[in-house]
């Protein structure tokens, strides 16, 4: 595989890593201030960013590349708000986005079919991605962030499977 390619690979994948990391984080604060439902949504999303990470470590491997972990970023832990957290998450959404649209082009521009192929699956992705969250910041922008909002928002994310 080509060199270029093949580090931006590693480097989607340390990404990848990082929002898990930043996904668990946010579940700790929602733990901390008692928002159980919010935690369990967004220990799911980790998990999720988890089997991203783990996907692109499998294809690596499979175009006989090799997989070099780096240091990942310390998450931040503390927000102001619920909406100060569902915010960040989907401005960090936009910008994975960007980043896997930059893979893309460069396997094209390395003429890597089979790179481009398997970016088909994230790009798809990312706009469930940036769908789910943007849905959670709506709601609680038109209900606004009361007690009552959180509550049932609360009961609602606690049912994701
Ligand atoms: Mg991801």
């Amino acid at each position: 595989m080509d060199k270029e390619v093949l580090e931006a690979l590693n480097d989607q994948l340390n990404s990848e890593l990082y929002s898990a990391y930043l996904y668990l984080s946010m579940a700790a604060y929602f733990d901390h201030m008692g928002l159980s439902g919010f935690s369990h949504w967004m220990k799911k999303q980790a998990e999720e960013e988890l089997g991203h990470a783990m996907k692109i470590y499998g294809y690596i491997y499979s175009r006989g590349g090799r997989v070099v972990l780096k240091e990942i970023k310390r998450p931040p832990h503390t927000w102001n708000s619920v909406l100060d957290v569902i915010s960040h998450a989907l401005e960090h959404e936009k910008r994975v986005t960007e980043s896997i649209h930059r893979l893309f082009d460069l396997a094209r521009e390395k003429r890597d079919r089979a790179t481009e192929v398997f970016l088909h699956w994230f790009i798809e992705e990312q706009v469930e991605e940036e769908q789910v969250f943007s849905e959670i910041k709506q709601m609680l922008e038109f209900a606004g962030e009361t007690p009552q909002t959180l509550l049932i928002l609360n009961s609602r994310l606690a049912q994701r499977k």
